[in-house]
């Protein structure tokens, strides 16, 4: 049986051996950003997935944008003139997601545990909050009482099923996300008596899915769902936001995800929706998909040695500016991201050579044995994949080595 080997990187062309972002040539890039390492995200390959969706899906799906796989204002501004939503889960994500100018009302506020400090500022900017409980529903009142606000309340629903063959399962079982299933009737009962009529439902059920048939599967039990609650409550959601977990590939063996069959269902499925809601907004919502082959990390090769015959590249960069690519960001068994070395590509020289960063722990790999052109001191090393859930999501303060710049090309 032949290796797994990664998905074929399509994203970056390389001239003359050079790894191009955004059109400019990688060591040009890293002179223009003035230090390494750096996160590079191209702003055309954002705008072309975008475009790819819209024409995989049926025209009538709005595309939500979750802000936590990239919170970049620029990239958050660039993804507001492309999506027809941006999805926030927290008041510093609001606050990005406001700057941009972007209607209020087509922006949705989830997440467990919200403040009451956020409460009120999702209420006072005009967002939809999507309500993760009966206590949540309660302070949404009083905080909306006090302001005397209205607030645009969606009920986010812990569904009764879970996206399978996903990376990350985020609904159904026992989770701290959204509303039981069975308990949404009282839910909806609840913010009646408050005087506040639902204007939604989002279901979510994960994140990270490469198999269309899972993501098909878990779309067509979210229709159900939401139909049944509709009819249970006697209630004409105006929203309906079905999550997506659209995945990317990551690790050997893996392939692209196919929207195909995807959009075919979702057709299906709208007209049912149309004959039974009415015009009801039906969304997805993604972060990864939209943003995360549009992005690199780079960092720079500062020594290269030999351990008992292992050959080490030792960069400025690692698990603090990339904590995923390390393998320590929900992975069960370590694997690596694809890399290159960006100014050397497509040399025939290769050697099989492990990655690390600066950090005094062995956590700190970006790349383990991995064939690649031989490098020396001064070179980029380019990890791939990484425009989604990268540096907010690294612990930037441990071992107190500054930040690294992130640019948009
Ligand atoms: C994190 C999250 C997303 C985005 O997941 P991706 O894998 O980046 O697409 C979407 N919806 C909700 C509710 C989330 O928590």
């Amino acid at each position: 049986m032949n290796k797994p080997v990664h998905a074929p990187q399509l994203h970056f062309p390389a001239v003359d051996g050079e790894l191009q972002v955004g059109g400019v040539p990688l060591t040009r890039l890293a002179e223009r950003v003035g230090s390494t390492p750096f996160y590079a995200y191209d702003r055309a390959l954002i705008s072309a997935r975008v475009k790819a969706v819209r024409a995989a899906l049926p025209e009538a799906i709005q595309l939500h944008f979750s802000i936590k796989a990239n919170p970049m204002p620029a990239v958050v501004q660039h993804m507001a003139t492309l999506a027809d939503g941006l999805d926030v889960a927290s008041a510093g994500e609001l606050k990005t997601a406001l700057d941009t100018g972007f209607d209020a009302s087509h922006i949705t506020f989830a997440g467990p545990g919200k403040g009451t400090h956020e409460l009120r500022r999702a209420i006072a900017s005009g967002v939809c909050i999507n309500a993760e409980s009966s206590g949540e529903i309660a302070r949404i009142a009083s905080e909306a009482e006090s302001l005397g606000i209205a607030p645009r309340v969606v009920l986010r629903v812990n569904p009764d099923f879970e996206l399978k063959a996903s990376g990350m399962r985020m609904g159904g079982g026992a989770k701290p996300f959204g509303i039981d299933a069975e308990a949404i009737p009282a839910a909806v009962a609840q913010l009646r008596a408050l005087g506040i009529e639902p204007l939604g439902l989002h279901i979510f059920a994960g994140s990270q899915s490469l198999r269309a048939e899972a993501i098909v599967d878990a779309h067509a039990q979210s229709f159900e769902l939401a139909l049944r609650l509709a009819d249970e409550c006697d209630f004409a959601p105006q929203m309906l936001n079905l999550g997506a977990g659209f995945g990317i590939p990551y690790f050997p063996g893996e392939a692209r995800l196919d929207l195909a069959p995807i959009g075919a269902n979702l057709d299906g499925w709208l007209a049912c929706v149309r004959a039974r809601l009415g015009d009801a907004r039906v969304s997805v919502e993604a972060g990864r998909y939209f943003v995360g082959e549009a992005g690199v990390y780079v960092a720079r090769v500062v020594d290269k040695k030999v351990s008992r015959g292992q050959v080490f590249l030792i960069t400025d960069g690692g698990l603090h500016h990339h904590l995923a690519a390390s393998g320590n960001f929900g992975q069960v068994i370590r694997k690596n991201y694809p890399a290159a070395i960006g100014n050397r590509v497509g040399a025939e020289a290769l050697e099989t050579v492990s990655v690390v960063g600066p950090l005094c722990t062995p956590l700190d790999v970006l790349a383990d044995r991995m064939e690649l052109p031989s490098a020396e001191v001064g070179d980029l090393v380019v990890v791939f994949q990484s425009g989604a859930y990268g540096l907010s999501a690294s612990p930037t303060a441990f071992l107190g080595h500054p930040a690294p710049v992130e640019v948009l090309v």
